[in-house]
């Protein structure tokens, strides 16, 4: 895994950037919010990694069918806590006591958000090259801009969020229409993100430059052949991407 230390130096004009698990440890703030419904909801002897696994890899997909467009917020969140019950031994709740739930939840979570260590020096140095910069992000825009300053990164714009068009990552519009607000051409503007399918093929597949950085411990890993095929750029971390810089 990294860069290749023969890799190019990037042709850009500019770089979006991806929110969750790239800019924001969101990983971390998820289990603290799991951890926190947990005492209340979960059986004592619950695995806490394996629960956070879970409700990270949503398997109803039910996260995803909300950025298609096809389910609302409060749906999809209520069928994931349901999901994560069932497989868990937690009580099946109803909308109030789900509302409860959610108290908790959030609470926990928001008190879990940090920045990943090397997003900041990141910053740093687009700002030091005059590279433009700004955020795509699969959640409300709204949202992500709060999390962002919490989180002291309120320097990056939140440019389009899954409320902009009502749909998210992959489809190409929210990847175009990054770019336009940016004032940056796609094929000269590189996307970074934690999650190969949605973040880095769909910026390629929409005519943009693709960067995957899987985050250690992030997501399943790929078969090195099929991230090749993709054409995207694999680093773990953000500061790999520092040397491949221009200027
Ligand atoms: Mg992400």
């Amino acid at each position: 895994m990294g860069a290749h230390a023969t890799q190019a130096r990037f042709r850009m004009s500019a770089i979006l950037l991806d929110v969750d698990d790239t800019l924001v440890d969101t990983k971390a703030a998820f289990r603290h919010a799991i951890v926190a419904t947990a005492s209340e909801y979960l059986p004592a002897s619950t695995d806490m990694e394996e629960a956070t696994t879970a409700w990270r890899r949503d398997r109803g997909g039910y996260y995803r069918a909300y950025t298609r467009g096809e389910m609302d917020h409060f749906t999809q969140r209520k069928l994931r806590v349901h999901d994560l019950h069932a497989q868990f031994g937690g009580p099946t709740l109803t909308d109030a006591e789900y509302v409860e739930w959610e108290k908790i939840f959030e609470a926990a979570f928001q008190e879990g958000w940090e920045a990943h260590p090397d997003a900041e020096p990141f910053l740093d140095a687009l700002d030091a090259r005059g590279i433009a910069y700004g955020a795509l992000s699969n959640a409300q825009a709204s949202y992500q801009e709060h999390k962002l300053a919490a989180v002291g990164l309120g320097r990056v714009p939140m440019l389009v969020g899954v409320d902009t068009f009502g749909v998210g990552k992959p489809d190409p519009r929210v990847f175009l229409e990054a770019c336009r607000r940016l004032g940056s051409e796609p094929a000269q503007t590189y996307y970074v993100g934690d999650e190969f399918d949605i973040d880095a093929r769909a910026a390629v597949e929409a005519g943009l430059r693709g960067v995957w950085c899987e985050r250690a411990g992030t997501w399943a890993s790929r078969d090195p052949a099929e991230v090749q095929r993709a054409g995207v750029v694999h680093v773990a971390t953000l500061s790999e991407l520092l040397p491949l810089l221009p200027g």
